[in-house]
């Protein structure tokens, strides 16, 4: 069990970050939700968390954008054992078209974002004598696909960040890894779907079947339940050992 292990899951205010909070929870790990959005409904999914499990589950803002918010992020919780970097936006489109303030926030929030947690997090996880850091990477941080040129790029490099992590705390009681979900149907997956049926001209089932589920050989989405339950085995004493690869949840994508 995680009791007493307190887990910071970077963009938990939907969607996988928000599967992981709740499966981390059910294992015992007290939660940190986050979000840039500070409203009345990210406190109550803390507050919903702690009556359904009985953990402390505390909501903390910051703009996962900026690198002294993610550091602030870490030290407001005060404690990190497990730090989940799940915070990641999307945008389509191709690389002579696309727009240099997408490409950089797609750097700054699905890679940079992580490197600043984790140099916040490392120094707790050392004094605690315990860690994991699980990046949610993506299909898309071990393969490509087009007009998603800053999305792979970010995928593939905190894959990248992951290994090196993982040597660097390598003779200690942490390990890094990184999760490689393929399609999952969140709202960052929702909003995909209209772009899709208008470029191809297809009906919402054609366009999430031979579309977006076409290199996903399962033809289903991976859940955020399922997200959840990977990333606590992880954390769980019989992962002690796997450090610095990646897990695919992907319905065979990258075997293809
Ligand atoms: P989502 O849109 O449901 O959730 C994204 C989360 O990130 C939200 O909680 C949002 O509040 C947060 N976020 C966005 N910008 C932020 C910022 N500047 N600061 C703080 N938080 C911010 O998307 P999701 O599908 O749950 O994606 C979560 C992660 O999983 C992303 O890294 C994504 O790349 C990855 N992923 C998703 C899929 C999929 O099919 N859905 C597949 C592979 C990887």
């Amino acid at each position: 069990s995680l009791n007493g292990k307190t887990a910071i899951i970077t963009g938990s205010n939907s969607g996988i970050g928000l599967g992981i909070a709740r499966e981390m929870a059910k294992a015992g790990a007290n939660v940190v939700l986050n979000s840039f959005t500070d409203t009345k409904d990210d406190h109550a999914l803390a507050q919903e968390i702690t009556d359904v499990t009985g953990v402390t589950a505390r909501y903390i803002k910051a703009d996962m954008s900026k690198g002294d918010e993610c550091r602030a992020l870490i030290e407001k919780a005060g404690a990190c054992d497990i730090l989940i970097n799940n915070a990641g936006i999307q945008h389509v489109a191709g690389i002579d078209e696309f727009p240099a303030e997408k490409w950089d926030a797609i750097i700054a929030i699905n890679l940079s974002s992580a490197f600043h947690t984790t140099a916040a997090a490392l120094p707790l996880m050392r004094k605690a004598g315990w860690g994991r850091v699980i990046n949610i990477a993506s299909a898309h941080g071990l393969t490509a696909s087009p007009y998603k040129s800053a999305y792979v790029a970010a995928k593939h490099g905190i894959v990248g960040m992951t290994k090196v992590v993982a040597l660097e705390t390598a003779e200690e009681p942490i390990t890094a890894n990184a999760i490689c979900p393929g399609y999952v149907l969140t709202p960052l997956v929702e909003e995909q779907i209209p772009d899709t049926m208008k470029k191809y001209d297809m009906d919402r089932d054609t366009a999430v079947r031979e579309v977006l589920l076409t290199r996903q050989p399962s033809k289903e989405f991976a859940t955020v339940e399922q997200l959840g339950g990977t990333a606590v085995f992880l954390a769980s004493d019989a992962a002690a050992q796997i450090t610095g690869t990646t897990i695919s949840v992907d319905g065979g994508w990258t075997a293809l």
